[in-house]
């Protein structure tokens, strides 16, 4: 399996980290986060070691993604929580700290300290479509 021997999710998936494990199978791990931003924050990993989800092969994805309906039922029964965020820091900018590919599962109620600044926007005549046309182009 891919690792990085400096990465502390591989050193967890190896078990030698310990962790709160919640689900378990060959491709994937969820588990405890050790400095929760609501109660009940899970994390959500492919096990082999891919730093941002641009590098993960889609087969790992879906292995790994699978999971994600059932763990937010569960995360939810387990809580009664009103809403759960699904959170991927993809690179430092975007603000991942831990470079191994990781899907946080965040809990939500009214009150919560977790919130998130919105700030949405508008186009210019045009510049949306433009920029569509340009993803397009790099799919
Ligand atoms: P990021 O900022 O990279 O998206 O999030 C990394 C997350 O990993 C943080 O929420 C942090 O609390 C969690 N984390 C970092 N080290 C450990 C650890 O050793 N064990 C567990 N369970 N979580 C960790
Ligand atoms: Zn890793």
């Amino acid at each position: 399996m891919k690792r990085d021997s400096d990465c502390i999710f591989c050193k967890i998936v190896a078990g030698e980290i310990p962790c709160t494990k919640v689900l378990e199978d060959d491709v994937a791990l969820g588990f405890m986060d050790i400095g929760p931003v609501a109660e009940a924050h899970v994390l959500l990993i492919p096990k082999p070691h891919y730093e941002t989800v641009d590098e993960l092969p889609s087969d790992l994805v879906a292995g790994t993604l699978k999971h994600l309906p059932e763990l937010v039922r569960a995360i939810s029964a387990a809580t009664g929580c009103e809403g759960l965020n699904v959170l991927q820091n993809n690179g430092a900018i975007a603000g991942q700290l831990v470079p191994h590919v990781h899907f946080h599962l965040i809990p939500r109620d009214a009150g919560g300290k977790f919130q998130f600044n919105w700030p949405a926007g508008k186009y210019a005549e045009g510049q949306m479509e433009q920029l569509a046309e340009k993803i397009r182009q790099n799919l």
